[in-house]
């Protein structure tokens, strides 16, 4: 039996799947739905699959009309499951960006990079077996491309600085951008403060943070009255978000900075951007203490940690 995924309804015929990733509300999938016409933005992990199959089921949307899977980038969180979902959607093509299709037609590269970064076992344990998609499935989708969904546009954009193989949808209906990772990771655990929390998930090994405030600028001229985060939800306070990843970004790099000199920076990069979200949490009244903000963000900060020690050495 499939776990059953947690799903909210959105305006404009979106719906925010819960993929159940680590724990509750970390990272999302989107379910785009138009006059019987259906798509997947993003994934989440092959372990999900089964959940995702059953929502289907749950909504009463036949696999036959799910004509689009849609993953941001080729991270395994929002494209893990990708070649799993495709082999249960007979019609679906897979839009991907140009730089991240061939790594779903075939995945080894994929596969050793996250070994790399998570350890075999964990891998494992966290994304399950990753399934090549049939090249004739996938679509390549160049900056601009623009998709007829049933009538309603979407338009793909290249957006680096988190990955360069990472692409926003702007959705012309809810003038919404799905922006996977591009606009940074927002937990509505720790959005309890009088200022929302944002930080840049600065994920090996791709970071680029000159061209990442460069491309939000860009978004933002298409004037977005919502974004839809991969972590985690809808969101309509675009201009403040942005305001405050941005400067997020640019403390980060601060931070790493200061380890130009060191060897394996890692373990105190980490140690600073931890402290530097407790206090932020802290002086924004979140009500949460130290520890409990800890835990949660842990797994994210030692992933950060890495990504910028990664480009603190290759830049
Ligand atoms: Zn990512």
């Amino acid at each position: 039996m499939a776990k059953s995924l947690k799903c909210s309804e959105l305006p404009f015929g979106i719906s925010c799947v819960d993929t159940g990733l680590h724990r509750p509300e970390l990272a999302a999938c989107y379910l785009l739905e138009q006059d019987g016409m259906a798509g997947f933005i993003d994934t989440g992990v092959g372990n999900n699959v089964p959940g995702l199959m059953d929502l289907l089921k749950r909504k009463s949307i036949a696999p036959e009309s799910v004509a689009y899977v849609m993953p941001t980038h080729v991270h395994l969180d929002h494209a893990g499951g990708a070649g799993r979902l495709m082999q249960e959607l007979p019609n679906a093509r897979l839009i991907m960006h140009p730089r991240g299709a061939r790594h779903m037609i075939d995945p080894t590269r994929l596969c050793s990079g996250s070994m790399a970064v998570y350890g075999e076992e964990r891998f494992k344990q966290i994304f399950g077996e990753l399934v090549p998609v049939e090249a004739d499935r996938v679509i390549e989708a160049a900056d601009g491309y623009e998709l007829d969904f049933n009538g309603r546009k979407l338009t793909f954009f290249d957006t680096p600085g988190h990955a360069r193989h990472h692409y926003c949808i702007f959705d012309e209906l809810s003038k919404g951008l799905f922006t996977g990772d591009t606009f940074g990771a927002s937990y509505p655990a720790l959005n309890t403060g009088r200022i929302p929390f944002i930080f840049p998930p600065t994920t090996p090994v791709l970071f680029d943070p000159g061209t990442w405030l460069v491309t939000l600028d860009r978004l933002m001229t298409l004037e977005p009255e919502r974004i839809f985060l991969t972590h985690f939800g809808m969101q309509e306070n675009v201009e403040v978000l942005v305001r405050l990843l941005k400067k997020a970004i640019n403390d980060y790099v601060e931070i790493a900075k200061r380890y130009m000199d060191v060897d394996n920076p890692v373990g105190e990069i980490a140690g600073e951007l931890m402290a530097l979200s407790l206090n932020q949490l802290q002086a924004y009244n979140c009500g949460l203490g130290n520890k409990e903000i800890e835990r949660l963000l842990a797994m994210d900060m030692d992933l950060n940690a890495q990504g910028l020690a990664h480009w603190l050495a290759n830049r």
